[in-house]
Formats: C-alpha cells, sequence, structure tokens
C-alpha cells in the first residue's frame, strides 16, 4: 500500500497554495505537450474554481486525446456470465445477502446465443463479465466461456477482442487466463481509501484491499500486459480517488514500464436491493465528473479512458469532448439479457445495476458521427502483438493515432457494410468520405486501398 499515501493525498487536496489561477494555466499549457503532468499538478487542476480556466483544461483535453488517438471511438458491449457471487459490495445488486436476485450462470450454449446477438448487431469486441464465485466463475469456465464467444461466428462476422473484468487471481492462475487469449484484464479498485474499502466489503474475498490493490502487479508479473484499473466514483470524496488512482497509474509505470492500457470511470447507478447504490455518500456531480476526466486524461495521455452506459445519452456527448477513447453500447448487465431483450422478458430482477444510456449500437454509431467522432471496431493491436510496452511506447509518442485512424476508417467500413440500415449507412459514408479527404495524401491512398479490400468483401482489413 506505500505508493497509495493517504496523508499526502489529503495535504495535496487541502493545500490553498495549489488553487492559483496562472500555475493552474501554466500546467495546462504544459499538459499539451501530451507528455503527462505530476500529482502535485493534477491536484491544483482540481482545485480549478474558474470557468474560463475550466473550460480551457477542457479543450486541452479534447486537444491531447486527439493527437494521440486522434477523432476515434472504440466500441465495445460487456457480456456478463454469471451473476452469482460470492461477495457482499454495499453497492451492487449481485452481493450475496441480495436473495431477491435471480441468480443465473449461463451454459455456454446461451453464451454462444448472447455472442452471437453482439456479432448480429456489428459487435467486434466484448468485455466478459463475472461476479465471484469459487464454481460458478471458477477459471476453467472463464477459460470455456472465452473460447465460445470466439468461436461463436456467423456469416464470417465474429468477436475478435475480448476483454476479462473478473476478481482477481494469483500469478499462477493471471498465467493460465493469458492463455485463453484474452485482451485486457480489468479490475477497479472500486475505493482507493483503505477505511471506505473496508466497511463497503464487509464479507468475502473481496475484503482484502491489498490482494484487489496488487492484482495488477501479478496480472503484469504473469505476462498480461494490457490491464484496466477503475475506480467507482461515489463511494467517498472523487478528488482523493482521481488522486490515489493516478497513484496507482504512476507506480505501474515506474515498476513495469507500462502504465494502465485502460482507466474505468464508472459512476454509482441505482441497483436491486443496493444500500448504498440507491443512495451514495459521495455523489460526484456532473461538473466535478467533466473535470475529473479532463485530468485523467491530461495526466496519462498513453492511457484509453472508458465510458460506459451507465451515463445518459445528452451527458456522454459532452464527455466524448473530454478525451474519452472507449465506450460501451447497446448494453445490458445481467447474464442472458441480450437474448431476453430480443424477447421482450424483463432483467431487472437479474441486472447488476441500472443504465443510463439505453439506445442500440447503431443508434450510438449514427450519434457518434454526427458529432464528428469516428466509430472504431478495430481490434489490430492485441493481434498485431502491439501490446504493453509495444503499444505504449507508440501510444507515448502519439505515433498510435497513424495507426489507429486507418484502422478505425476499414473496420467501421466493414461495419456498415454488413450491419448499418439504409439511413446510417447514407451518414456514415458521407463521414468516411470527409475523413480521407482531410487525411495527409499518403495516409489517404493507404485508407482508400483498404477500404476497397473491405468493398471487395474482406474482413478484418488492418495495419
Ligand atoms: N465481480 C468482479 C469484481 O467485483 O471485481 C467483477 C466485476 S463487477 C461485475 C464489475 C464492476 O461493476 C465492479 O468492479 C464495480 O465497479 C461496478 N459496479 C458494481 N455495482 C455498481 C453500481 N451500482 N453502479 C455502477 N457500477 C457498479
Ligand atoms: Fe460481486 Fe463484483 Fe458485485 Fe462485488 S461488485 S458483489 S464482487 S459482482
Amino acid at each position: 500500500m506505500e505508493f497509495i499515501n493517504e496523508e499526502f493525498i489529503f495535504s495535496l487536496i487541502d493545500n490553498k497554495k495549489l488553487n492559483d489561477k496562472k500555475l493552474q494555466r501554466d500546467i495546462i499549457e504544459k499538459s499539451k505537450e501530451a507528455k503527462g503532468l505530476t500529482l502535485e499538478e493534477c491536484a491544483s487542476l482540481l482545485q480549478i474554481d474558474d470557468q474560463e480556466i475550466t473550460q480551457e483544461m477542457f479543450s486541452t483535453a479534447k486537444f491531447v486525446k486527439e493527437i494521440i488517438y486522434g477523432n476515434r471511438l472504440v466500441l465495445f458491449a460487456p457480456l456478463y456470465v454469471t451473476n452469482a457471487c460470492v461477495n457482499n459490495c454495499l453497492y451492487c445488486a449481485f452481493r450475496k445477502d441480495n436473495k431477491d436476485l435471480i441468480r443465473k450462470t449461463l451454459s455456454l450454449d446461451e453464451i454462444r446465443e448472447e455472442t452471437e446477438f453482439l456479432v448480429k448487431t456489428g459487435h467486434k469486441r466484448v468485455l466478459l463479465v463475472a461476479g465471484e464465485h469459487p464454481k460458478q466463475s471458477a477459471l476453467r469456465f472463464i477459460g470455456d466461456a472465452v473460447k465460445t464467444v470466439y468461436d461463436a461466428n456467423i456469416s464470417g462476422a465474429n468477436i475478435r477482442r475480448i476483454n476479462v473484468n473478473t476478481a482477481p487471481l494469483s500469478i499462477d492462475d493471471f498465467k493460465e487466463l493469458k492463455s485463453f487469449e484474452i485482451g485486457t484484464y480489468q479490475c477497479f479498485q472500486e475505493t482507493y481509501h483503505y477505511e471506505t474499502y473496508l466497511k463497503m466489503h464487509p464479507t468475502g474475498p473481496k475484503k482484502d484491499y491489498s490482494w484487489r490493490l496488487y492484482a495488477m502487479d501479478r496480472a503484469l508479473q504473469s505476462g498480461i500486459d494490457d490491464v484496466g484499473i477503475g475506480v467507482l466514483f461515489g463511494l467517498t470524496d472523487h478528488r482523493f480517488e482521481t488522486l490515489a488512482m493516478l497513484s496507482h497509474a504512476f507506480n505501474l509505470d515506474a515498476r513495469y514500464g507500462i502504465g494502465p492500457h485502460t482507466i474505468s470511470i464508472p459512476r454509482l447507478e441505482p441497483a436491486f436491493n443496493a444500500p448504498v447504490a440507491n443512495k451514495p455518500p459521495y455523489a460526484v456531480d456532473d461538473p466535478s465528473f467533466k473535470k475529473l476526466i479532463a485530468i485523467l486524461r491530461l495526466a496519462v495521455p498513453y492511457t484509453g479512458i472508458i465510458l460506459s452506459t451507465r451515463e445518459r445519452a445528452e451527458l456522454r456527448r459532452e464527455l466524448f469532448e473530454l478525451g474519452v477513447s472507449q465506450i460501451s453500447a447497446g448494453s445490458r448487465t445481467s447474464p442472458g439479457s441480450y437474448k431476453e431483450t430480443e424477447n421482450s422478458i424483463n432483467g431487472y430482477q437479474m441486472e447488476q445495476f441500472q443504465l443510463g444510456d439505453h439506445r442500440t449500437l447503431e443508434e450510438v454509431v449514427k450519434d457518434c458521427c454526427s458529432l464528428g467522432y469516428l466509430p472504431s471496431f478495430c481490434t489490430a493491436c492485441y493481434r498485431s502483438d502491439r501490446t504493453g510496452d509495444r503499444f505504449m511506447k507508440l501510444a507515448k509518442t502519439g505515433e498510435i493515432g497513424k495507426i489507429c485512424v486507418p484502422n478505425a476508417l476499414s473496420t467501421f467500413k466493414e461495419y456498415v457494410n454488413n450491419f448499418a440500415n439504409e439511413e446510417t449507412k447514407k451518414v456514415a459514408i458521407d463521414f468516411i468520405q470527409n475523413e480521407i479527404e482531410n487525411s495527409e495524401e499518403k495516409a489517404a491512398v493507404k485508407i482508400s486501398k483498404m477500404i476497397e479490400r473491405v468493398d471487395n468483401g474482406e474482413r478484418d482489413v488492418f495495419f
């Protein structure tokens, strides 16, 4: 726990000297180099109370995101395989003491059916999610589930990257998890504040703060080289959580030469029979949420920031502007719910928490285009061995954008050709044409050739 220094973090939050307009403007100016910020600099930005400086910070966050990744937004959907859980997290509907929850662990056939639903809507990336249970979410089951998802194929359309959000493992078990060919391993600390953590996780294996805090160390030591961290905002002071999560990111970067591949920023949503979720002790308001997202973007420019469908559509549009690089779309949070939604069965008594954005993937895609964001279904890095330090090197130098944008365009065209309705097709084709026209000449030739291959029926065209 030595890298989460609570006393030091609170001293930064309380240090009034850091609330200095000139200092804050200098920090924003420095962040334009996209080399990141120190913890103290982030603490100063957290204290900004001037509207004009806040806007300067927001536009700089957008600028930094675009010099690293371009205007692309990577799309994915969660796939819940079980809601069985032996933990008792006070904010989650899956907690053991919620006796009214209908428990379900999907069979491999049901996992295939759920995957086929997602494939049919055009998804290429899945985040596999599970409760923690020694039997229902045993490692062997996760392995079988991952294989089932990769194997599902409808006329050549399939899922090409599976990220996993499951309970922390030992080094040996992480080695086995890696052998399933997963993409990123995600695990959120929920809260970095020790006392709050103990209160929120009264029983079950998750009550061990350090086991969770060092999960990413064990994952990296086992050879998994893309890891994703996160905070569940609303459990304690968001300023503390932001600085503590950044301490974690800086520590991983210093020790392993790679920081977190992604940072997730879930806010507490109402959940069935979950007292803390229904009355968050430190609810984060929208203006503070926007600020902290912009600060994360400036502090760790190389890291993907993931925004889920917990947030409502209107706010999501504003948050894209602040440096978000990956979003979920068309999501459901209970096992089996994609198929059940098709059959109009209410999943409320099985879901983990309520969603804010209920739009379909197609609606989100169209909206992204109208806002000037390029929807990306690219999964190339992981299959081209651009993970871990290879990815980080490209991200830290901004080179990754040169790869992301052409790959985003070819995978988006594949989506448009195979899944979009006529109205979306029209918007998307104009959007793609515009992107090509605005690219440098050499890149435009390359992109046009890739798109020609896609139009000739080739799938999964990337470099
Ligand atoms: N059970 C594993 C665990 O807790 O690490 C796997 C992930 S859990 C199913 C997914 C994440 O959902 C949690 O890490 C937590 O941050 C988030 N979550 C739980 N309850 C939530 C709520 N009420 N609102 C928003 N997010 C919630
Ligand atoms: Fe179980 Fe994860 Fe929910 Fe906690 S957050 S009750 S560990 S599913």
